[in-house]
């Protein structure tokens, strides 16, 4: 019998293609599941940024995770509300994402919640916080580029959303 604990258990295997140290789970993008039959799931994400182009190569990478355990009839159906907020990512995420070179999403101060360049994001590779906005856009649209004045490195940093 399937259950929605041995489908969490396979989804475990699934990472994000563009930050492979996190899985799918950290990232919080499975909203729900659905047991549909002895191999027939139904699977709900919600996509993160919508300008990501991940999304499709991880409801690829969910089937053929779950196929190659059996599961041979899988749905995969994108809930796009509420919209995927950075909050949602795990705590354990948020540090491998740090140890992996990319700052993780920091709260806005909330004197300036709308102000972007408010934030302190701390340096991933020697924690200062002596840093400094270089791009609103990093390597890719999800990430904004900054420096640390520290050790002089420029880094990513997973944007608040
Ligand atoms: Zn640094």
């Amino acid at each position: 019998m399937l259950t929605k604990e041995i489908i969490l258990n396979y989804l475990e295997a699934v990472t994000d293609p563009e930050i492979p140290v996190l899985t799918i789970q950290d990232m919080g993008i499975i909203r729900d599941i659905k047991i549909l039959g002895e191999d027939a799931v139904e699977i709900f994400i919600t996509p993160t940024y919508s300008g990501c182009p991940a999304m499709s190569a991880i409801a690829t990478n969910i089937r053929l995770e779950l196929i190659s355990r059996g599961v041979s009839n899988v749905k995969i159906s994108e809930q796009l509300s509420p919209a995927w907020t950075t909050d949602w990512m795990s705590e354990a995420g948020k540090t491998k994402l740090n140890a992996y070179g990319i700052a993780p999403p920091q709260y806005r101060t909330k004197q300036n919640p709308e102000n972007e360049q408010d934030v302190v994001v701390p340096c991933p590779l020697c924690n200062s916080t002596n840093t400094t906005l270089l791009s609103q856009f990093g390597s890719t649209a999800c990430k904004a580029l900054y420096k640390c004045k520290d050790c002089l490195e420029p880094f990513d940093y997973f944007k608040c959303h």
